[in-house]
């Protein structure tokens, strides 16, 4: 039958591109639940919540429907009927999710949206606490990491030059987000116990959905 696979693993480790990859050759759902903190990020930037103001963001987190919905690249998300699938991938929004994402009821809510995505099995998840947190009877859990130099070596080489950030920054600012989302109070960052850990820095795309394929198969 289908089984649930939680992928974690801090920021760049390639986890939604393997996701994407495995729940493809499974015939699997992806669901990207970082898409989900984007989402909401973006809307409490268009509205000039800022993060600090925890009681603001879960108001108006009541009001903002976000749906992820499948399609060929992916997934398209929407917030409130707009399509935003482009908009928080920007650098504005990298480099504030963390903070919108500390707040305890807006974790509780995007989790029990994560849950009712994946009661019914089949579906391959990537994000920060989903195998610890949001599906701890996942079948498969899997841990990915990679040096942050890697990282940001790889989030770099898919940047256009418009972007106007050196790699440094980058690997600063990748290092900032996984401080902040390994450090917070309610469901951090952190490898599950059962988690298989698995280090792609000198691994290619191919060999880790391969590995975790033949995982899912036994
Ligand atoms: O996976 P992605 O890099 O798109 O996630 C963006 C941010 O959303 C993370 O840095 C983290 O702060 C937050 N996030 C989270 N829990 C998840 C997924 C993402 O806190 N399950």
């Amino acid at each position: 039958g289908k089984i649930n696979i939680a992928i974690d693993g801090p920021a760049g480790a390639g986890k939604s591109t393997i996701a994407r990859m495995v729940a493809k050759r499974l015939g699997y759902v992806y669901v990207d639940s970082g898409a989900m903190y984007r989402a909401v990020t973006w809307h409490m930037l268009q509205l000039n919540i800022e993060p600090e103001n925890a009681e603001k963001v879960l108001q108006e987190a009541q009001n903002l429907v976000i749906e992820l919905i499948p399609d060929e690249q992916g997934q398209k998300v929407l917030a409130n009927g707009e399509d935003v699938t482009a908009d928080i991938r920007s650098l504005t929004v990298n480099r504030i999710v963390s903070r919108y994402a500390q707040i305890e009821g807006l974790r509780v809510k995007l989790a029990s949206l994560q849950r009712q995505m994946a009661l019914r099995k089949g579906v391959v998840m990537d994000g920060r606490d989903i195998g610890t947190h949001v599906l701890p009877d996942a079948e498969l859990k899997i841990f990915m990491t990679a040096t942050v130099q890697e990282r940001a070596r790889r989030r770099y080489a898919e940047m256009d030059a418009s972007e106007g950030i050196t790699l440094e920054q980058l690997e600063r600012e990748i290092a900032e987000r996984d401080q902040l989302d390994e450090q917070r109070e309610f469901s951090p960052l952190v490898c599950a116990e059962d988690a298989l850990v698995l280090d792609t820095t000198s691994m290619s795309i191919e060999q880790v959905s391969d590995h975790i394929l033949t995982l899912a198969h036994t």
